[in-house]
């Protein structure tokens, strides 16, 4: 077998051409090839298939960037790069790459105006790391570059997640604006990084039916619910977190915005303080609920799925008639059926009838490839008290 070659098992090429991952048992053989570098993947004929990245140590063995005869170089890198920030619709805020979705396997970055955030998920992408930073400069100009490294994801590649600044230091914050609202997002200094972009479309949809109502933002992170719902007219907010770096960065953006008065923030287990609020028979007209994932492997989905039903179970409880929920979750196996069926199972047990004005899903700089379902993890239901 030539080096850099892997020829994949008979059968096995038609859906590589439109799913990028190729696992161990789709391999027939491979020529020598160092972890992480880039590899041609052929038919069992010898037919050229597509190149990708190559990692011997997980299961997933094989990420193809292109289908194309062509040279997985900073050029191409920066073709990649420049159609992916030409299909979203504010590239200044953004999610500039999403992966496997963007044709970029392994490789996620975020701009917040001034800076841009990159995380490497693959032995590939964090091997090519000072290639693709060339190359996201060359696309969105000379911008500081914080790198971000998902200490699970390199774990399980084998490579050292990298944090910190790419050569000169970037600011220690910047000021974001998601249309009226301002929000303030840290970087580096051991602080969790970020924004979540994913939400952004939800938060000014949610905001635009919130004036006049009470509103609890449950595992708020910085409130960019909150914040976005009182700035757009809300009474009142309560935001529950545990995270004490998250409440501070929620104290930060209550008061940016000028609504700090009308919030409150509880430093609470969200299912102990849903439990309390119940018992003490509150009333919320309008409930945000975005928990972390509950799960991250197939494996422990029915244990998730418990999760969901009690928090949206106590949450529909303390909505009066008329009154918002806006449920989400961002656990890959969790489908949207199934997220939807606990739902319906909470409103059951809660003997309650709700309409569903929405089903609501990740922001559009977060792209989803019809045939690679793992592009897509973020889904939720607007939903109201009949
Ligand atoms: N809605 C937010 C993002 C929420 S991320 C936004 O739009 O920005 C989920 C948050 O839930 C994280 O900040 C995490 O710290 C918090 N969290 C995790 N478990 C929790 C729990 N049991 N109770 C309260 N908060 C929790």
């Amino acid at each position: 077998m030539r080096g850099g070659v892997l020829r994949l098992k008979k059968g096995r090429e038609a859906r590589a051409r439109v799913h990028p991952w190729l696992f161990k048992g789709d391999v027939a053989e491979i020529g020598a090839v160092e972890p992480g570098e880039a590899v041609t993947v052929v038919d069992f004929a010898g037919h050229f298939v597509g190149r990708g990245f190559f990692n011997p140590r997980p299961a997933l063995c094989c990420r193809l960037a292109t289908w194309d005869d062509e040279a997985l170089d900073e050029a191409f890198f920066a073709r990649r790069i420049a159609a992916a920030v030409a299909r979203r619709p504010d590239p200044a805020l953004a999610r500039l790459v999403w992966s496997e979705a963007d044709g970029l396997p392994g490789l996620v970055v975020d701009r917040f105006t001034d800076v841009l955030v990159l995380q490497s998920l693959t032995l590939g992408t964090a091997g090519a790391r000072a290639t693709l930073v060339a190359a996201l400069r060359r696309v969105v100009g000379d911008l500081p570059v914080l790198l971000a490294d998902d200490a699970t994801a390199a774990r399980l590649e084998g490579f050292e997640p990298a944090r910190g600044w790419v050569g000169r230091e970037g600011p220690a914050a910047v000021d974001v604006r998601e249309g009226p609202v301002t929000f303030r997002v840290r970087l580096g200094g051991g602080h969790k990084t970020g924004h979540y972009l994913d939400q952004r479309e939800n938060r000014a949809r949610v905001a635009a039916l919130a004036a006049g109502r009470r509103v609890l933002d449950a595992f708020c992170y910085t409130a960019g619910f909150a914040c976005a719902a009182l700035v757009a007219g809300a009474r009142e907010a309560v935001g529950i977190e545990t995270s004490a770096e998250a409440l501070a960065g929620a104290r930060e953006n209550l008061a940016l915005n000028g609504v700090a008065d009308r919030a409150r923030l509880v430093d609470a287990n969200a299912f102990d303080e849903l439990r309390r609020l119940e018992r003490e028979r509150a009333r919320f007209d309008l409930i945000v609920l975005d928990p972390p994932p509950f799960t991250r492997g197939r494996a422990a989905v029915e244990a998730a799925a418990r999760g969901y039903k009690e928090i949206n179970l106590r949450s529909m409880r303390l909505l009066p008639p008329g009154g918002l929920l806006a449920t989400f979750s961002c656990s890959h196996h969790v489908t949207e059926a199934r997220f939807e069926a606990i739902c319906r199972e909470a409103a059951g047990d809660a003997g309650l009838r709700l309409r569903t004005l929405a089903t609501l899903g990740q922001a559009a700089d977060h792209p989803v490839l019809l045939t690679v379902p793992e592009t897509g993890y973020l889904k939720g239901l607007l939903l109201e008290r009949v």
